[in-house]
């Protein structure tokens, strides 16, 4: 290993999105509290105090590998380049520029994204998405259109200090976020804040606010893909209230007058609307809702917090909407304690997002087919971008074979991460040249011509962008094995031999000086500046200290109003019927991450789960006469798995409750691949499906 000293580096936990800072020793490359760091001020949860565990794991690729009759054999880095070089040559020559997708990943840094977009923009393709698709690309295309950011309006320390009811919905921080639910929100309600969850599944999330002595939290368990008529009928109690009450203050109305356009939209939508049927639909009682409603509208300050149970839905941008629209109406947005807030699932997923890993957005959320903005980039990189969206990551699997040819990973494990798993493996087998840029053989990579084995997050340096819009340094303790290469120093190179210039870059600070030049939010950002604290972007000018807070002086949209729009319930696209006569939905462990590349080689976290499992409700348990530990098989239209059955009330009867991260059972074998019409994230969330008992 390669360090020049053993003292110990500070750098991010490369799990989620709450970006706490933790420090890596080199040489042995353990764990290390980092006292005072700014996000979580030394508290670690079970993951990120195992995230050393993995790097220097001994499944970690170390050789470049080509396939060859059908077998992996190691290669020299300098062959495994000609290589990935001759075919994307190739497949340009063949089919265009759009015969190749490139997949980029929240899993990387900044400069490590912005990189692999410039790269496929200067191949000539806006075919460049990231796994952001899969989480929250509806919360983005709903903050963005409504209120100019696709991006948490407010910090947590802001919502900490000042938010005196939470509402979380779809998300469940005790399990995703968990230093974000124990340091921020449960001793907000320890102060005594308010929690109000909205969740079909009971979770870590709802454990952790039964606070004795406090009668603090509410758990609204709707049935799953209810969430507009649940918050359609918390809007309409608000205005009911509104009418009897015009002095309570149960709307805004200087609010709405002066920083919203569509108030008569959502009133019109809401006016034959029937709460009462609404809330036996969402299968939760009208009276806990009108009182949840209350308690949102009559607080001084109420912070909407939104996750993927909101987002994976193909009603996830009006899901979002609504939520937007409860907070417009009650004038909670742009002060401190209040606006919506997206937690966000991988630690750079904003980030990735942020400098234009997106086949519709170049950095800076700045559109593709705006001539204007293209041309402003263009100025700095010297050559033209193609001026149409391109495909988003699940179409161009879905085009693998057909339209798509050739595919650039980095990082990403599409085959367990995508919907309809099934589907995806058998396109990707299709494709003519599949390159990989991993740390780990995936379930992915198997299917690769080659293979490029890069550097963990522990090895080298760059910056991640957290949830709340923080962007922090990452920094490197060395390598673990010389034979691998940092992400950045394989695209620069990658680059450089396609096209000649444009990618000789020294190291990820001389990526960043370019990088706010074309992003203007990062503008004023230096490494220097960003220092061991970071700066919440906006940041436009170097001297700004960044914005803890969204939209204090108006909104940000064309119009600059705030944009409420009503909108009514949508059936999920796959309901229950005799065939599938459950409804399946899905959710994250706090011990496992995503698709388990990392956490299922870490001994501490494989430990806690080293399987998956089935929430299965007592009266459908009883029904198919199956017990607590029994294995079953889960079906949907589109495959089967096999796991364990845990009987529990957390879920409701009627639904069942599953999650994606083991390799031999995952749930997205089972979920569908329809997408949502504008954002095209696909419905995790709800798929009909059926047990079978051997
Ligand atoms: Fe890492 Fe998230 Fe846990 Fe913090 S809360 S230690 S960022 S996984």
């Amino acid at each position: 290993m390669s360090t020049e000293n053993n003292e110990p580096i500070k750098t991010i936990c490369p799990y989620c999105g709450v970006g706490c800072g933790i420090k890596v020793r080199p040489g042995d490359m353990r764990f290390m509290p980092w006292a005072d760091a700014p996000v979580n001020e030394g508290s670690i949860c079970i993951k990120g105090g195992a995230a050393t565990e993995v790097v220097e794991h001994e499944d970690r690729l170390t050789d470049p590998l080509i396939k060859e009759d059908g077998e992996f054999r190691e290669a020299s880095w300098d062959e495994a380049y000609s290589y990935i070089v001759e075919e994307m040559e190739r497949i340009h020559d063949d089919y265009g520029p759009d015969g190749m997708g490139f997949f980029s990943s929240s899993k990387t840094m900044n400069e490590e994204n912005y990189l692999l977009q410039k790269l496929a923009r200067r191949y000539g393709t806006n075919q460049i998405d990231n796994c952001t698709r899969m989480c929250h690309a509806s919360t983005v295309w709903a903050l963005r259109t409504s209120l100019g950011a696709g991006a948490m309006t407010n910090s947590m320390a802001d919502l900490e200090e000042k938010a005196d009811v939470f509402w979380i919905q779809g998300a469940n921080p005790g399990e995703q976020h968990p230093i974000a639910n124990s340091q921020y929100f449960r001793q907000a309600v320890l102060e005594g804040a308010t929690v109000i969850q909205v969740d079909p599944h009971a979770n870590k999330t709802t454990r952790s606010f039964d606070i004795e002595g406090t009668e603090r939290h509410m758990h609204l368990q709707n049935e799953p893909g209810t969430d507009i008529p649940l918050l359609n009928v918390v809007i309409k109690t608000i205005l009911e209230k509104h009418e009897e009450n015009p002095d309570e203050g149960w709307i805004d109305e200087a609010f709405i007058e002066e920083r919203t356009q569509g108030f008569d939209h959502l009133k019109e939508t809401l006016s034959d609307f029937v709460k009462a049927e609404a809330a036996e639909q969402c299968g939760v009682p009208l009276e806990d809702i009108e009182r949840a409603a209350e308690k949102y509208a009559m607080a001084n300050n109420s912070a909407i917090f939104t996750g993927m149970g909101m987002s994976q839905h193909t009603c996830g941008v009006d899901n979002v909407q609504n939520e937007i629209n409860l907070a417009l109406i009650t004038g909670n947005l742009g002060r401190p304690g209040t606006g919506v807030n997206p937690l966000r699932g991988q630690n750079n997923v904003q980030g990735a997002c942020d400098v234009g890993a997106m086949p519709n957005v170049l950095p800076g959320y700045q559109l593709v087919d705006d001539d204007e903005a293209r041309e402003s980039v263009e100025d700095v990189w010297g050559f033209e971008i193609p001026p149409e969206p391109g495909l988003t990551n699940v179409e161009i699997s879905h085009a693998a074979g057909d339209t798509v040819h050739g595919l650039y990973i980095m990082g990403e494990n599409p085959v367990m991460s995508e919907p309809d798993g099934n589907r995806v493996e058998e396109r990707i087998k299709d494709l003519e040249f599949l390159c990989v840029q991993d740390i780990f053989m995936t379930e992915t990579a198997k299917y690769a011509d080659v293979i490029l084995p890069a550097t963990t997050w522990a090895e080298r340096g760059g910056t991640v962008t957290n949830t709340d819009r923080r962007v922090q340094r990452m920094r490197g303790a060395g390598k673990v094995h010389e034979t691998t290469k940092h992400d950045l120093d394989i695209l620069c190179e990658v680059g450089t031999r396609l096209f000649g210039e444009g990618f000789d870059f020294d190291g990820p600070e001389d990526v960043f000086e370019e990088l706010r030049q074309v992003c203007p939010d990062y503008h004023g950002m230096t490494y220097d500046a960003l220092g061991e604290t970071g700066i919440h972007w906006p940041c436009k000018e170097p001297g700004d200290e960044g914005d803890s807070f969204l939209y204090e002086d108006g909104f940000t949209t064309d119009s600059g109003y705030g944009q409420i729009e009503g909108v009514r319930h949508q059936s999920p696209a796959e309901v229950p019927d005799e065939e599938y006569p459950l409804i399946l939905t899905t959710g994250r462990l706090e011990e496992h991450y995503n698709t388990g590349t990392m956490s299922r080689r870490s001994p501490t976290l494989k430990r806690q789960h080293p399987e998956n499992f089935v929430d299965i409700h007592p009266n459908d348990a009883d029904r198919y006469g199956i017990e607590d530990g029994d294995t079953v098989k889960l079906r949907s239209r589109r495959g089967e798995i096999e796991v364990k059955v845990q009987v529990t009330e957390a879920i409701k009867e009627g639904s069942i409750w599953t999650t994606p991260h083991f390799a031999a059972a995952s749930a997205n074998r089972l979920t569908n691949d329809v997408l949502d019409e504008r954002a095209k994230i696909p419905e995790y969330k709800a798929a009909a499906a059926e047990i079978e008992v051997d």
